[in-house]
């Protein structure tokens, strides 16, 4: 890794080395936190979680080769260098800050509430057409998550593409610290961390720390379709750049969106086509995800491919390939029926996305829902208008389980004269009268909050076929 020798690593950290002089001018292959990981010529990082210490390692991964070790404890008699620092946590984001600021690379940092990873995949997608990219693997978008990626970056990269996620406030002032983006990308403004950041002003609060760490000539690409993103006038000494819908321009004068969409036209399950107008021209582009909310992510993505010089030819085969990640709108057919897998998370917003994909299926539409997580104190009053909008959706069938989910179900029950809907106390209650439910050519949206586990629902509709 470019510049990272022992020496450097040291001063970027804090530490006190220890070790011999000739050692310390080793540059590391890797930088891990996985004892796992550990490969010959690497750094560990040894942090001390809530289950495991990684300290406990130590000797481990001496013996796999590891080039030093980052630890909070004195070590006694260790078998290679190691630097002592008071926090390996905040080591590792000194370290991932420094790394970062001694690369030259173009950094497109993503945050929002909602649609972050679909986003950066979207966005990674476009830039492939050009440059060799980085991204954030999976959802590794927190202060470990984001570090680790950074150390990824390898001197063939030329763009990195990072999701920043936060749930309080201060933490994106971290992030966006190592990010250093070029590009900073906002999707929205949406209900989620309402414990820790209270209101949505405490939400646009947070995420536009991000602003404060964009590079000198950086530039913010923001959804301005989005009430309180489309209030931003000024980021550093320019105007953000703002995407959207044309026809929610009119009352939206003020934000101007330099690219846009027209003739949305939903294909169901098989995804979305629209116009894409640019200050570069216009392309009728293929979105092979489906929902609405993905025509945001592909405009997105079309305003980070314009300012690093993609054409809009490159920008339209880009959106074209790009992928779902397993829990985000995933399709999946079992021969029999069509489960929509979008049970990685869940919020208000993407709850009533994920509704309106379901409602273009053909055969019949059952929603299976469970607990959206994080909600504050009107997350009663959230669940019940998820139900209400629901019921005003054609879908079929609702199948809910959990404590908050009954608020879902009553509303639904009462706003709908046509969908049928069970309420179960719990997940595995609700399995059990599911199977036996279901039959040829049904399509299911299995959706909820991580902690609710559905993935297990998932596994049990793909195992049964
Ligand atoms: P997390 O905070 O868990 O990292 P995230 O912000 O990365 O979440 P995604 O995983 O991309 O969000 O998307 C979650 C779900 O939200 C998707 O499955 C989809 O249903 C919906 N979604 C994706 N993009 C958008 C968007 N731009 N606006 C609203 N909903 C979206
Ligand atoms: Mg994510």
């Amino acid at each position: 890794m470019k510049n990272m020798t022992l020496e450097n690593i040291e001063k970027a950290c804090g530490g006190r080395y220890i070790g011999t002089e000739a050692e310390k001018k080793t540059e590391v292959l890797g930088v891990v936190i996985d004892s796992r990981q550990v490969e010959s010529g690497y750094l560990f990082v040894a942090i001390p979680g809530e289950k495991v210490d990684g300290h406990k390692f130590i000797p481990d991964v001496f013996a796999k080769g590891a080039a030093a070790v980052l630890s909070e404890q004195q070590l006694e008699d260790p078998a290679g260098p190691y630097i002592l620092v008071e926090s390996t946590t905040k080591a590792l984001r000194d370290l991932a800050e420094y790394y970062r600021k001694s690369l030259d690379i173009k950094v497109v940092g993503i945050t929002g509430s909602v649609g972050k990873t679909s986003t950066k995949e979207m966005i990674a997608s476009v830039l492939s057409e050009k440059y060799r990219v980085l991204k954030t693997e999976g959802n590794y978008n927190n202060e470990i998550g984001l570090p680790l990626t950074i150390f990824k970056i390898r001197a063939e990269h030329e763009v990195a593409v990072l999701e920043m996620g936060i749930s309080e406030f201060g933490e994106m002032h971290r992030l966006a610290t190592m990010a250093n983006p070029d590009i900073c990308v906002i999707t929205n403004i949406g209900l989620c961390h309402l414990e820790n950041l209270k209101t949505r002003d405490g939400i646009l609060k947070a995420k536009t720390e991000s602003f404060a760490h964009l590079k000198k000539d950086g530039i913010a690409i923001l959804n301005g379709d989005d009430d309180k993103l489309s209030t931003i006038r000024q980021v550093g000494d320019k105007e953000p750049v703002f995407y959207g819908m044309e026809e929610k321009m009119e009352y939206r004068e003020d934000a101007k969106k330099s690219v846009y969409a027209t003739g949305v036209e939903n294909l169901g399950l098989y995804g979305m086509q629209a116009r894409i107008h640019t200050p570069e021209g216009e392309r009728d582009v293929r979105i092979p995800i489906p929902g609405e909310h993905n025509v945001y992510n592909a405009l997105a993505a079309t305003a980070v491919g314009l300012s690093l010089g993609l054409s809009l030819d490159q920008i339209s085969s880009g959106i074209l390939k790009a992928k779902t990640i397993g829990g985000r709108t995933n399709l999946l057919n079992t021969g029999s029926m069509t489960v929509i897998d979008d049970c990685y998370n869940a919020n208000p917003v993407s709850m009533k996305a994920s509704i309106d994909v379901l409602a273009t299926a053909e055969g019949r539409k059952i929603a299976v829902l469970g607990d959206m997580g994080e909600l504050g104190e009107n997350e009663k009053k959230l669940h019940y208008e998820v139900g209400e909008y629901l019921a005003k959706k054609e879908i079929d069938v609702l199948f809910c389980a959990g404590e908050l989910s009954e608020e879902i179900a009553k509303a639904a029950q009462k706003e709908s004269k046509t969908c049928e809907v069970y309420y179960f106390k719990t997940r595995d209650a609700l399995l059990e009268q599911l199977l036996p439910f279901l039959k040829k050519g049904d399509t299911v949206l299995v959706k909820a909050s991580h902690f609710m586990e559905y993935p297990k629902i998932v596994k049990a509709l793909t195992d049964c076929q």
